[in-house]
Order: C-alpha cells, then sequence, then structure tokens
C-alpha cells in the first residue's frame, strides 16, 4: 500500500494515464492512481456523513453519563445500528452494544471498539454544545462532561458503521462495532467480554482510537508494544495501640512505620527493578493522625503501582508485599495489606501495527504525520481486549487549531472537530485495507500479557 514513486516519473505516469483516460491528472498528482477504488468511495461517503456525524458528536457531548449509565447514549447507539441494518445486542456488560456488519464477500471478522462513558467534571468551556449535566457523587453535585473525548470516539463508531454499511458489496468478512461503557473506571471492557461480546463473533484483530491532546487534527500517535500500564493499587493499613506522643516508647508510631514503607518502596524502585522494566509506585495517600502530642492507632497509605506485563505485576506484588512485611515486623506493628490488580498493561501488537502504518500514511497524507511515541504508564482498559485477540490504538490528533495544546479530564478539554472526518475515513481504510489481506499475511496470535 505504501507508495514510492520517483518524482521524475510522477509527470510521465501523468502523462501516459490521462492520454489514456485512466485518471484525471489530479487524482494522479494526489497519488490515488494505484489505492484501491474504495478508498475513493470511503472518501466521498465520509464527507458526505460528516455534518451528521459532528451533529451527534455534539448532541453525545451536551448530554454525557457515566460509567454504567450510558443509556441515553447506548440507545441511540443501538438505534443508529439498527437502522444501518446491522444485527444488534444490547445490555452486553451492562450497557454495551454490539452492531454486526455483514460484508457480502468472504473475510475474516474484525473489530472497532468506541467507549461512551464521561466523567464528573464541570464543563467550562464556552461551547453552544457545552455540556448543562449535573450529578450527585458522594452527596455534592457536580457536573458531567466529555472530558476524555469518548463522544467523539462513539462518534466516529457511528460514521466508520454508517460508511462501511453504504459499501457493504465490497466488504470482504464481518465487521463488529463495539460501543464500550465504563471506560473511565477501567472495567467496561472486562464485563463486556464476561458477557460474551465475542461469543457468536471473535474478531481476528480489534482496533481502536483514543484522542491525543497534544497533536493537531490530521496527525497520529502510536506505539508499537506496551503502551498503556497495569494500574494496581494496594490498600495499607498499619495498626498501633496508640500512645502519648511525648512518650513514644509506649507504642508503636504507625507514622514513622509508614515512612519506612514510603521510602523503602522508592529504594526497592531503583535497587531491585530492572531499568528497563518501566515502574511506578507513588503513594498518593497517606492518612494518619489528628494533634501534635498524639501517636495515632493507625497509618493508612494507598498506591498506585505501575509497570507492564503479567509477569512483572505479580514480581512487583511480591516484593512489595515482602517489603511491607519485613518493616512492618521489624518494628512490630500489626498491618493489614490489600493488593488488587486493576487494569492490566495495553499491548498494542507491533506485527499488526505495522501492517496498518501503510494505510495510515496514505490516508493521513505522508509519514511526518505518523509519530511514534513514547509509552505511557497511565491505563487504558482497551487492555482487556487486546488480551482476547491482536488490537492496535491510535491516538488521533484533536488539538484544535487556536490552542497549542488542550488537556483531557481537565473542564476546559477542547477538540477538534475535524479530527472526526479524518478519523472515520482513516479507520474505515484500516479495516478494508486489512480485510482485503489475505489470511497468510494477517496476524493470527496475541502475544505478551
Ligand atoms: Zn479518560
Ligand atoms: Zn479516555
Amino acid at each position: 500500500m505504501k507508495i514510492r514513486i520517483k518524482p521524475k516519473k510522477i509527470s510521465w505516469l501523468i502523462l501516459t494515464l490521462t492520454i489514456l483516460g485512466f485518471a484525471s491528472p489530479t487524482l494522479l498528482a494526489n497519488r490515488q492512481f494505484r489505492l484501491p477504488a474504495y478508498y475513493q468511495k470511503i472518501q466521498e461517503l465520509t464527507a458526505r456523513l460528516e455534518p451528521e456525524i459532528i451533529a451527534i458528536r455534539r448532541d453525545l457531548h451536551a448530554h454525557p453519563e457515566l460509567a454504567f449509565q450510558e443509556k441515553r447514549t447506548s440507545g441511540l447507539v443501538a438505534d443508529y445500528f439498527q437502522k444501518l441494518g446491522f444485527e444488534v445486542r444490547t445490555g452486553i456488560g451492562g450497557t454495551g452494544v454490539l452492531g454486526v456488519l455483514k460484508g457480502a464477500l468472504p473475510g475474516p471478522v474484525l473489530a472497532m471498539r468506541g467507549d461512551m462513558d464521561a466523567l464528573a467534571i464541570s464543563e467550562e468551556t464556552d461551547l453552544p454544545f457545552a455540556s448543562r449535566e449535573k450529578v450527585v457523587r458522594n452527596g455534592q453535585e457536580t457536573g458531567l462532561m466529555h472530558a476524555c473525548g469518548h463522544d467523539i470516539h462513539t462518534a466516529m463508531l457511528l460514521g466508520v458503521a454508517a460508511v462501511l454499511s453504504q459499501m457493504k458489496g465490497q466488504v470482504p468478512g464481518t465487521i463488529l462495532f463495539i460501543a464500550q461503557p465504563a471506560e473511565e473506571w477501567g472495567d467496561g471492557a472486562q464485563k463486556m467480554l464476561q458477557d460474551g461480546v465475542f461469543r457468536d463473533y471473535r474478531p481476528e484483530a480489534i482496533f481502536a482510537f483514543h484522542v491525543d491532546d497534544t497533536l493537531k487534527a490530521g496527525y497520529v500517535h502510536y506505539v508499537p508494544g506496551y503502551s498503556g500500564a497495569n494500574c494496581d493499587t494496594f490498600f495499607l493499613n498499619i495498626r498501633s495501640e496508640g500512645c502519648h506522643g511525648a512518650n513514644p516508647d509506649q507504642c508503636v508510631d504507625p507514622i514513622v512505620v509508614g515512612s519506612h514503607v514510603v521510602l523503602a518502596l522508592q529504594t526497592m524502585i531503583s535497587r531491585e527493578i530492572d531499568v528497563q522494566d518501566h515502574t511506578v509506585i507513588t503513594v498518593g495517600y497517606f492518612h494518619a493522625g489528628t494533634a501534635t502530642n498524639i501517636i495515632p492507632d493507625k497509618a493508612e497509605l494507598r498506591a498506585t503501582v505501575r509497570s507492564y506485563g503479567d509477569q512483572q505485576r505479580e514480581r512487583l506484588k511480591e516484593k512489595i508485599t515482602r517489603t511491607i512485611t519485613g518493616i512492618c515486623q521489624s518494628h512490630g506493628a500489626p498491618f493489614e495489606l490489600d493488593y488488587q490488580f486493576g487494569t492490566p498493561s495495553l499491548y498494542n501488537h507491533p506485527e499488526l501495527l505495522r501492517a496498518i502504518l501503510p494505510t495510515a500514511e496514505v490516508v493521513l497524507g505522508g509519514p511526518d504525520r505518523l509519530i511514534e511515541d513514547r509509552p505511557e504508564m497511565g491505563g487504558e482498559d482497551f487492555s482487556y481486549f487486546a488480551r482476547e485477540v491482536p488490537a492496535v490504538m491510535l491516538s488521533l490528533g484533536v488539538v484544535p487549531p487556536h490552542l497549542e495544546k488542550t488537556a483531557v479530564h481537565s473542564p476546559t478539554f477542547m477538540a477538534d472537530e475535524s479530527a472526526i472526518g479524518i478519523g472515520i475515513k482513516l479507520m474505515s481504510c484500516i479495516l478494508m485495507d486489512y480485510a482485503w489481506k489475505p489470511a497468510a499475511s494477517r496476524v493470527r496470535a496475541v502475544r505478551a500479557k
């Protein structure tokens, strides 16, 4: 798919092919003459559907819903899939929706995922479709906002579904459109899998976008291999009988013990962990005490532990448990440790990524539009799908032209809507190109966990 033609030869080709009536000079100049015919069709359909999809995005943006409460959103998605003539399953893993597009030609099962949930953030943009929705959380009223771009992800899911449904005759195989709940809570994907989202159709590969708040529209970040971390947590209570601050020999001081724990864990990272094994331990919560002269009866520590791969998270659990146990025991402090594995690390299948990059290069208009990014220690529950089937998530630039940057999870997050059409075109071409690949050159196995 990658097109490499020496500039000198282009004019000759344009002349010859134009004389032969095969293509217009404009098309040739745009280097589209060797692209499959469906590229042109995808381009036309996207241009036609874009206003409708942007209107849907604005409607979703104005009506955000929290994790597992995406009733309006999932209803809208299901209705849309129904109108496209898809086989539709609703209520998967709570509010998840599956739309199945059956192409007219034989081919593989592929999937695209879009997430639907919003965040408990009060929007502070002056957009005409800014969210005014409210929700009560922990007894307090707060706003609701699509501050992570999931409205855009869902809109693009519908856009790709609409484009490809109108060219069914040229689609090989089956394409699953998965509208997922509760990404922000980290378990929507897992719930959908447990509820059999792949029960009737198991995809060979799954793709997704996330908006990128550091790139302009038209640019894409990609990361081969691990691109999101294991998001594990531990809750530690260090106990004491408590005593007067003037008589510290009378009881264990849980604050001192907890301080040793915090420092020992940081030392552990630098002395016990291979520098190549990305690892973060952040004790973000350390609560103890009520007064200057009281040694409290408890210190509570909570931490996030980030890493890549199953082996490393198991190793960390073992090391952290050993360190905490050793420190507490040496101080004679009873303790309770609750260690929980959360969202697993996201693995972008390198071979699958390599297979689709040429498509992205053509659709985006050049290799400079595709930027390899560094892996991050953030979490993304698309990883649950990636543990089942080869998967790739691409980061789609959305920084508006008038801003230098924007920030997801912030009340002022704003996206350039021109990214929506770009995303629809890109994903439609990725799915089509990959579906047209012969079985032998498609990726088979999931690697690395
Ligand atoms: Zn988010
Ligand atoms: Zn997100």
